[in-house]
């Protein structure tokens, strides 16, 4: 079987694992910890990086830090992870999804525009699959309108806008290190901000919110959301190979659509817009909607024959908690969103993948493409 992911560890990562092993030093209050955070924010072009125990930790501090409001609207992309909605609505905030560009997976200004009430607060940007959102008419919009923007850039790390980074954008940007983003912990996350406020906030969030003068009595609940020095190592050893590691991904990203152009009954991602370069988080195929067959049994062809694959996204807006909770999402139509997760799948495209096998996986593609 060739899975879908595979990580790639290439530098110091196990050298970094052992000085915390011998030194004893294994967990939060280790200096790899400091360390990951201050050059992982840096590499944002942010001030301040907390680190987290993944993405979806992530999010819910990046959340709570704003001190919105229950009640308060939030803007996001119904085309995202679970985690997305989630955390909006543990805080008691309304999610209001939107539907995205065909092409892009992204979510555009337009469909922000359309969304936006008096009760909206914020906007959550979330970059899909290795295109960034067209970020800048957003923040502009958000700007004007006095909301908070939220990046969700677990997709992106090492990705640019316009030249500038992805995870730099808004009021505070939140990344995952999952076994299959672009740098991996195993699993982790981080919070990557400017302002103080944010920033004390994240710090107490993920700590207990334990406080001097009296470390054991509260004012405020947090969470244990800590990153361990030995993630942290391997985020650190990680973050010295980014450069190589987007590399290699968009070198499979580029394999993938040489031997897959021109196939009848799909769409390939998008390799490049007027702002950004694909950097292929995953290698995404979407089947034609006059395809005679579901993504569902075009990926159980491929798994039969050794090749790994992975669904796309399900909407927000069609989540059955969702749906019980708001039953009028039932009448919602956001047909790019839906389209995409009913048709589309995604094909071994981690660090890991010995890219010797990728015309195979390709051959066995238009096989069984054909096949329907
Ligand atoms: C992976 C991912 C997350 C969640 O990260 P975890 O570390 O798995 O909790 C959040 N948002 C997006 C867009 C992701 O791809």
């Amino acid at each position: 079987m060739i899975p879908v992911n595979e990580p790639l560890f290439i530098g110091n990562e196990a050298k970094y694992l052992k000085e915390c092993i011998e030194t004893g030093w294994v967990s939060s209050d280790g200096s790899f910890v400091k360390r990951f955070e201050a050059e992982f924010a840096g590499y944002c072009d942010r001030k301040y990086g907390v680190s987290v125990v993944n993405g979806t930790a992530a999010l819910q501090l990046a959340f709570e830090s704003l001190k919105l409001q229950a009640g308060d609207e939030v803007i996001l992309p119904s085309f995202t992870i679970i985690s997305c909605a989630s955390c909006i609505d543990r805080l008691g905030l309304i999610p209001v999804p939107v539907d995205c560009n065909p092409h892009t997976y992204n979510m555009t200004i337009e469909h922000v525009e359309a969304a936006y009430t008096e009760k909206t607060k914020a906007i959550l940007v979330v970059h899909i699959y290795g295109l960034p959102v067209d970020v800048d008419p957003i923040l502009q919009f958000a700007k004007e309108k006095e909301l908070y923007v939220i990046e969700d850039a677990a997709e992106m790390i090492g990705q640019e806008y316009k030249g500038r980074k992805c995870g730099s954008f808004g009021d505070v940007s939140v990344f995952s290190f999952y076994a299959n983003k672009h740098i991996t912990t195993g699993e982790g996350g981080m919070v990557v901000m400017d302002n103080d406020d944010i920033h004390h906030s994240c710090l107490s969030g993920r700590n207990l919110a334990f406080k001097p003068p009296r470390r054991f009595v509260h004012d405020e609940l947090g969470w244990n959301y800590r990153m361990t020095n030995l993630q942290a190592a391997v985020g650190v050893a990680q973050l010295e190979t980014i450069d190589q590691l987007i590399v290699i991904k968009r070198e499979i990203g580029v394999a993938y659509t040489k031997l897959l152009t021109g196939v009848d009954g799909i769409s390939l991602p998008v390799h490049q817009t007027n702002y950004a370069n694909n950097i292929y988080w995953v290698y995404s195929i979407v089947l034609d909607e006059t395809f005679p067959a579901m993504a569902g049994e075009v990926e159980a062809k491929l798994n039969e024959k050794g090749i790994g694959t992975r669904p796309f996204f399900w909407p927000i807006h069609q989540q059955p908690y969702f749906l019980d909770k708001y039953p009028h999402w039932g009448s919602l139509s956001l047909p790019n969103s839906e389209h995409i997760a009913k048709n589309g799948f995604y094909v071994p495209s981690g660090l890991g993948l010995n890219q010797s096998k990728i015309p195979t996986i390709c051959k066995e593609i238009k096989d069984v493409l054909k096949s329907f």
